[in-house]
């Protein structure tokens, strides 16, 4: 291993502004090498927002990038959740305990926490959904070989102590924080940001990078829902965004219209190809995306296309006629 790849490996801490703080912590995935927590000084001690995946040696990780800008995990007074997906909130129980603090966390969590300690159940799920795509069963016998012993990156589920829901506020020494409800990527999801300062804690909804990532089945509009929250953080007109992946980003309604963009030009692709005729989310995910489906895209690549058709589906745009198995989409 090269000394490049091995200090990727570690947690590391670098100051954004005074009083607020990155936590780099690296994630197991390929193309995702990272995920940001985030802290701010309030008070005595400093609240924390996400606290990375549940992993071997992650703990160590957390605490190795909390060393790197003079903290500690007993300063932590209070730990703050952008949304229940393992890369955020997977060692939120062994931090609540070490920092005798509590957890705070949108109501919404059951599309994490309902599966959480049943791998085989998640499995299953995303199986079932590759079966209504159209993915063959061999393809699927294939999938779940290699991926049934994979592990959940959550240490334990535990409730939050309050929920994080519209109109809440968390102080801070930069002022309080203001909670605002995004769901669209996941239905937990929320983003925070200061009035004064004008710096956005994004999450996962907004990246420096466009890319969509969306949880299906867990409400019944995911796209639509995400447009929506693009809408809600549109309106804050943030100078700086801390996303949960990535650096830092200035620019913010730009990044924004972006989404808004690709969202669309998806909607419309998919659309057309409709109309020409019945497709399953399969046909329609290889010709979506200029890139092939694999192993390792497939489940996130059909569960996107699955919400952009149900998104077309509730405009009265497509209907989905199933053959017991498959789902065919036509034209309305
Ligand atoms: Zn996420
Ligand atoms: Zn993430």
């Amino acid at each position: 291993m090269s000394e490049l790849q091995r200090k990727r490996e570690l947690g590391r801490g670098e100051r954004v502004v005074a009083g607020l703080w990155r936590l780099r912590l690296p994630l197991p995935w390929a193309g995702i090498p990272h995920c940001n927590a985030w802290a701010f000084a309030a008070g005595s001690g400093v609240v924390l927002v996400d606290c990375g995946m549940h992993q071997p040696g992650s703990m160590a990780n957390l605490e190795r990038a909390l060393d790197q800008v003079h903290l500690r995990l007993d300063n932590v007074r209070r730990l703050v959740i952008t949304h229940a997906h393992s890369d955020h909130w997977g060692q939120a129980a062994p931090v609540r305990e070490r920092a005798g603090c509590e957890m705070w966390m949108h109501p919404n969590h059951a599309h994490a926490t309902a599966n959480a300690g049943d791998p085989a159940a998640v499995l299953a799920r995303r199986l079932e959904v590759g079966r209504q795509s159209g993915v063959s069963l061999a393809t699927l016998q294939e999938y779940h070989d290699r991926h049934k012993n994979d592990v959940s990156g959550i240490a334990r589920v535990i409730e939050p102590d309050a929920s994080l829901t519209d109109g809440v506020t968390i102080d801070s020494d930069l002022g309080p924080w203001q909670v605002f409800e995004t769901p669209g990527h996941c239905p937990s999801h929320v983003c925070l940001f200061q009035p004064e300062h004008r710096i956005l804690i994004s999450g996962d909804h907004v990246l420096g990078r466009i890319s969509l990532f969306l949880e299906y089945g867990w409400s019944p509009d995911p796209v639509g829902e995400f447009l929506s929250s693009l809408d809600v953080v549109d309106a804050l007109d943030a100078r700086l965004a801390l996303s949960g992946h990535g650096k830092p980003f200035t620019d913010v309604h730009a990044h924004i219209e972006g989404n808004r963009k690709l969202v669309a030009a998806k909607l419309e692709a998919i659309g057309e190809r409709v109309q020409r005729e019945p497709q399953t989310a399969l046909s329609l995910a290889r010709e979506i995306y200029d890139q092939p489906i694999v192993d390792g895209n497939a489940a996130w690549l059909l569960t996107e296309t699955l919400c952009f058709l149900t998104h077309l589906e509730a405009q009265g745009f497509v209907r989905r006629e199933s053959d017991g198995d498959v789902d065919h989409w036509h034209a309305t």
